[in-house]
């Protein structure tokens, strides 16, 4: 009788896990090996609140100062004036890699706790993170290129600057392929303490750049940002162009109204 009683426990709890209700249930993505936080949306579940798409999550309902802010990015580059800007310096080292596939983002982002940074007149942003948008946000002449990398810094101010790499097919790139096979599944984290990257391979040679006042381009689209978009483009493979489109793709945010801001380009 009292193995009857068990049998029927385990049969019971066994259909209600089948059972569509449970199933309808939010499914938590499988644990990485580190730590997650479910607080900041940075990797624990795939539930975005955001999306690119038209509807009502997309970009003219997202929130914060996103649909009220005056010096929002991305914007179209065009007529800049050149300016005589000190000179955007590059003080990045290679660190162990820590990768997120950041599925309530839609991107691929690489944490940085290393010491590299840029320096910018007499202020020095901390590189904290790095992260790729399909196609790119920023245009230049009304033309968008392949991917772009933004390289996302913050001052012991609080204060944010992004650097935008823009991406064409060309060459591989051997830092994308590095990211490419060690990527985790959606809504995952990994720590690999013995793969060394370096952000420097993100970079063209010639580091000359537009400048402008901005934002953050995803909710809540944060102002207060110095953006800083390289004019040389760098390059990865078409195939690993196509590789992280199958991971996400139409990740761009609309291009935003300039409202008089100046755009200056260094000589
Ligand atoms: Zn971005």
């Amino acid at each position: 009788m009292c193995h009857k009683r068990i049998l029927c426990l385990i049969i019971l709890v066994a259909g209600l896990c089948l059972s569509p209700i449970a199933s309808a249930l939010p499914i938590p993505c499988p644990a990485g090996n580190t730590s997650q936080s479910g607080q900041d949306h940075d990797g624990a579940t795939c539930s975005p609140d955001f999306n690119y798409a038209l509807g009502p999550h997309g970009p003219a309902h997202w929130g914060g100062t996103c649909n009220t802010g005056k010096m929002q990015a991305p914007i179209d580059i065009r007529n800049a004036k050149k300016a005589s800007l000190p000179p955007l310096a590059f003080a990045y080292e290679p660190a162990s890699l820590n990768i997120l596939n950041d599925c309530n983002h839609y991107t691929v982002k690489i944490n940085y706790s290393g010491s590299s940074s840029i320096t910018f007149g007499n202020r020095t942003y901390k590189l904290k993170q790095f992260h790729f948008h399909e196609p790119s946000e920023e245009a230049i002449d009304g033309n968008r290129a392949s991917m772009v990398v933004h390289l996302v810094h913050e001052a012991d101010d609080k204060s944010v600057a992004v650097v935008a790499a823009l991406v064409q097919p060309g060459e591989e790139n051997k830092l994308i392929t590095t990211l490419l096979a060690n990527l985790p599944p959606k809504g995952e984290k990994r720590e690999f303490p013995y793969i060394k990257i370096d952000p420097t391979s993100l970079l063209p040679a010639d580091r000359s750049f537009y400048m402008f006042a901005g934002s953050l381009t995803t909710p809540k689209c944060d102002e207060g940002v110095t953006w800083f978009v390289l004019k040389k483009s760098i390059y990865f493979s078409q195939a690993q162009i196509d590789a992280y489109k199958k991971q996400y793709s139409g990740t761009a945010r609309p291009l935003q109204p300039l409202n008089g801001r100046t755009i200056e380009e260094s000589k």
